[in-house]
């Protein structure tokens, strides 16, 4: 609509519509008109768009819109960076009607000579595009692994697949997939190739595909696959060959032998058993990246990782009381029936306007209906924390004694993402330096396959953290996972604890958990370095030291 002239009002309409239905549980496909037109924001005409739109699939308008826009100016729309009102100067002063055209546009600087561009926004669209060509088709984990079980269970309705798991990054558990990768077993690889391209399911790149491996996509979403073929008796060889990173099967481990030579050089019956003829103590798939894991399993000093049961609470949720879906009953008691002992709430503060952060005086209602659930609870237990945006320069957005009322601060940046390195990072120090932040929240800010975070010294950053006592966040949301895994050990090494943390916005969020404790383990993440594995009466003892402190020194 903004990029078709209509009326603002029917835009802001629209968008006010948007942002309520979308924090609701409603089910709008159920509705009829005269229901739809009760909902909060709704009127007549929107819930005549709704009911059409669940009836036909799209309403009239959208067709028309779609229909007299072209397609490259509707993929435009998913850039970072730049909204409506510059694509349509692009797509009518430039003629521009693609992301190519737009790169090759920027790159000879005839964006930046557009009123309201300028060289900044031409940059920041030439490294947008660019950051969406590196990732295109790839896919973050949790994503790759949901379809990599579904393709697996495609495939077992092959009956010459006598074995078949995954491999590669897959099953390293890397934050970003760029192709399914799976080992599968049977005697004749023909039959297999053949059986496998038959299946509606999946279409055959034959160029690329081998006498050993079938490479293709899945399904509409052109999910590039490759699967590997071997026979029964060197699936374990091959597993372990197509697992560990190479690196990982680089490194000597026997005088002059690596892992590769000796899995080439005779049969095992078990990756156990690979790594015991190497003198070494079995390392977990997640761990074969080639860093700290192959001395440590010489020395017998693997450390035991951290598992989902070792994890005794939740911290850094939202609620209804900023931008989260269901309300602090519904969330603490979901928690509860989870088997967790204790959540720790952290709604938006107060410069989060954006996302309805909270002014003094509802923070204290807040504190109030957690004092009443408390009671009403007993013996699980909400934290009062809050998310609280760390400014520009480095302080927190409310004044001490308001900070002093909560029982623990997760300090993270949402606004001004553009900075250098140097002032990223001095930004970040000054927030960890505050007495009251007990968690630095999602370090860099980024989202996996659709924005960089900015850039940060982590070393500075950690080194900072471990000596004021600040944990650091493991934000397991899949788009996040951030700290990244690359630095955890560096982190446990500085005696810096990690707080696997969901950062849910709805009830279901809490199941992210697994993934940010994938994360961890893939850098080494023990029980004993884990914040919130810590029971409710050790982290309740902690928060209170750290607020003792802070308000010594405040
Ligand atoms: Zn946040
Ligand atoms: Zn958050």
């Amino acid at each position: 609509m903004e990029l078709h002239d209509e009326n603002s009002f029917k835009i802001r309409g629209y968008q006010n519509a948007v942002f309520n239905l979308d924090k609701s549980d409603v089910d709008l496909t159920a509705l009829g008109l005269q229901e739809l037109e009760q909902l909060d924001g709704v009127g007549k005409g929107i819930a005549a768009t709704i009911f059409e739109i669940a009836t036909n699939g799209i309403s009239e308008a959208m067709q028309q819109y779609f229909e007299s826009t072209p397609e490259g100016i509707v993929e435009l729309l998913d850039i970072k960076g730049i909204g409506p009102k510059k694509i349509k100067v692009l797509w009518k002063e430039l003629g521009i009607e693609s992301g190519h055209e737009l790169k090759e546009a920027a790159n000879s600087g005839l964006v930046a000579k557009l009123k309201g561009f300028g060289e900044k926004t031409q940059q920041t669209i030439i490294e947008a595009l660019e950051f969406k060509e590196a990732n295109a088709n790839k896919l973050h984990y949790a994503e790759a692994e949901l379809l990599s079980t579904e393709i697996l269970e495609v495939l077992s309705t092959i009956t010459e697949i006598e074995e078949a798991s995954a491999s590669g990054g897959l099953r390293r558990k890397l934050e970003v997939i760029d192709k399914i990768e799976l080992l599968v077993a049977g005697d004749d690889f023909d039959k297999l190739e053949e059986s496998i391209s038959a299946l509606e399911a999946f279409t055959q790149d034959m160029t690329n595909s081998g006498p050993k491996t079938w490479r293709g996509t899945y399904k509409e979403h052109l999910i590039p696959c490759e699967f590997t073929f071997t026979l029964s008796e060197t699936y374990i060889k091959d597993l372990f060959l197509r697992t560990g990173s190479t690196q990982h099967l680089s490194v000597p481990v026997l005088e002059k032998n690596t892992l590769r030579m000796l899995a080439n050089e005779r049969s095992f019956a078990s990756e156990e058993e690979l790594y015991l003829a190497a003198g070494m103590d079995y390392i977990a798939p997640e761990l074969r990246e080639g860093a700290f894991e192959i001395q440590a399993a010489k020395n017998h000093s693997l450390p035991k990782l951290v598992e989902m049961d070792d994890l005794k609470g939740i911290l850094h949720n939202h609620s209804t009381y900023s931008d989260g879906k269901h309300t602090l009953e519904q969330m603490a008691v979901y928690c509860k029936d989870l088997g967790y002992e204790y959540l720790g709430i952290c709604d938006h503060s107060k410069s989060a306007f954006y996302a309805n952060g909270l002014e003094e005086n509802r923070v204290k209602d807040q504190h109030d209906e957690i004092d009443r659930l408390n009671e009403k609870l007993a013996p699980f237990k909400i934290f009062k924390g809050i998310e609280s945006d760390i400014l520009y320069d480095g302080q927190l957005d409310y004044d001490d004694d308001v900070l002093a009322s909560f029982d623990f601060i997760v300090a993270s940046v949402h606004s001004v993402l553009k900075m250098n390195k140097q002032k990223a990072t001095q930004r970040l120090l000054t927030a960890i330096e505050n007495p009251f932040t007990t968690i630095l929240g999602h370090p860099t800010g980024r989202l996996l396959l659709r924005r960089e975070g900015y850039p940060i010294d982590h070393k500075a950053v950690i080194d900072h953290c471990a000596k004021h006592n600040v944990v650091i966040e493991i934000n397991a949301n899949p788009w996040r996972l951030d700290l990244d895994w690359r630095w955890v050990h560096y982190a446990i090494e500085k005696g810096v604890m990690l707080s696997i943390n969901p950062d849910a916005h709805q009830m279901n969020g809490y199941h992210h958990m697994r993934f940010g404790l994938l994360a961890g383990r893939k850098g080494g993440l023990t029980k004993e370095m884990t914040y919130n594995a810590l029971t409710r009466d050790e982290i309740s003892a902690q928060f209170e030291k750290k607020r003792e402190q802070a308000k010594a020194n405040a």
